[in-house]
């Protein structure tokens, strides 16, 4: 029996190693890896500049506490924020920290500049904002919050994609609408671009702040940085986490100045977040994103795959309903069960994510090649065969 607490049905395969878009489990069987640990490894297991970076800065310093200035910190903040719309960034370690930091931000600004009242976060069903507290309540899945009461208050709930429930819901209290800007495990749901402009149009007229959760959809996953830089419109404050450690534990928080008046010392802080050693990483995986035509090449791959995988439901219209997803941020809706068809996909050693809705996610690594979308095609192909 595990000493783990269970709270993971785990498929029962251990991996020993990894490199690029494979894993190798214990006997040495490869398998092509379109999990990406949910998202995570954005360069692939193992990539040779991340290795050689984690080599480096674990003989320099790993750690040391947020009391000093941190340079491989003030690197990595200086970058997120000369490459996007920030002015701030604020490190924690995971992707429920940054939501959750963002919450206290947003409150945090209504009561620094005389309106304390406005505390509440309009939140979304099916969205996912993480598993600590605040953040379940935020989300307030069923199937997450069962038990885990009394509720954490502070966030009111509207169905996805319906305007007239949401303007109801804004009151006086009223201090942030929060989304993801593609629902990651509620079935890669993309908000489209003339609704991210309602949102920012809505939260500019009714004085709210407008967080946009790209713990998942963010750092290159579209083939844009964020998600939300095609609608054109600026948020206030965007958590990040997945992809920009690369598989090291790394979270952050983006904001503007203007929402950053409150933050003062002594007012957020974490041990662990931004310590050297995670920054050192956070770097790494920036070098390679921000290189020119990364993103170019991540656009390119992303419309092939995204073409294959529109033939293979034309070819199969009784089991793939839908392609869904931007990017290497990929769902297809099936008409069989998800979590059959995984089981299947696993048989010819292929590795993908469940979402809700019957969807599973395709994640490859930002690095996939051609022939590697190839290989996933027909692995797909093989697997649509068999449940059909
Ligand atoms: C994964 C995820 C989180 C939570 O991240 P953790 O690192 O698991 O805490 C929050 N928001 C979104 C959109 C996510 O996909």
């Amino acid at each position: 029996m595990s000493s783990v607490l269970g709270t993971y049905a785990r498929k029962n395969i251990s991996f020993s190693k990894g490199k690029g878009c494979y894993l190798y489990d214990l006997k040495g069987e490869q398998y092509l890896d379109f999990a990406s640990g949910i998202a995570v490894n954005s360069l692939g297991h193992c990539h040779e500049h991340l290795v050689k970076i984690i080599q480096e800065q674990s003989k320099k310093l790993w750690h040391v506490s947020n009391m000093f200035v941190i340079p491989e910190q003030e690197k990595l903040a200086k970058r997120l924020t000369d490459y996007t719309f920030a002015d701030f960034v604020c490190f924690q370690n995971s992707g429920s920290e940054a939501t959750e930091a963002s919450i206290k931000i947003a409150r945090k600004y209504f009561h620094t500049i005389g309106q304390p009242n406005k505390k509440r976060i309009i939140t979304f069903k099916g969205a996912f904002h993480g598993r600590t507290l605040a953040a379940l309540f935020a989300a307030n899945n069923p199937k997450h919050i069962e038990g885990f009461d009394p509720k954490v208050d502070g966030f009111d709930q509207v169905p996805f994609a319906d305007l007239e429930s949401l303007k109801k819901a804004i009151t006086n209290e009223t201090a942030a609408i929060m989304i993801e800007t593609i629902l990651g495990e509620g079935g890669i749901k993309e908000v489209p671009d003339y609704c991210l402009k309602g949102l920012r149009e809505l939260c500019d007229e009714k004085n709210l702040l407008l967080i946009l959760d790209e713990v998942q959809c963010g750092i290159g996953r579209t083939g844009d940085f964020f998600a939300f830089e095609k609608s054109g419109i600026v948020p206030d404050i965007v958590p990040i986490a997945k992809g920009i450690g690369g598989g090291f534990p790394l979270g952050a928080c983006l904001l503007t100045k203007k929402i950053s008046v409150g933050m003062t010392p002594g007012t957020h802080g974490s041990t662990f977040g931004g310590n050297p050693l995670a920054m050192a990483v956070g770097n790494g995986v920036l070098d390679i994103i921000l290189q020119d035509g990364f993103l170019d090449n991540v656009k390119k791959i992303s419309k092939y795959f995204n073409r294959e995988l529109i033939g293979l439901k034309k070819k199969y219209s009784k089991i793939i309903l839908e392609v869904r997803g931007r990017g290497l941020l990929k769902g297809l809706k099936l008409a069989v069960d998800n979590a059959k068809f995984i089981e299947t996909l696993m048989k010819h050693k292929m590795l993908v994510v469940k979402a809700e809705e019957q969807v599973i996610r395709l994640f490859p690594a930002l690095i996939v090649s051609k022939k590697e979308i190839d290989e996933a095609i027909s692995k797909i192909n093989e697997t649509c065969k068999e449940m059909s």
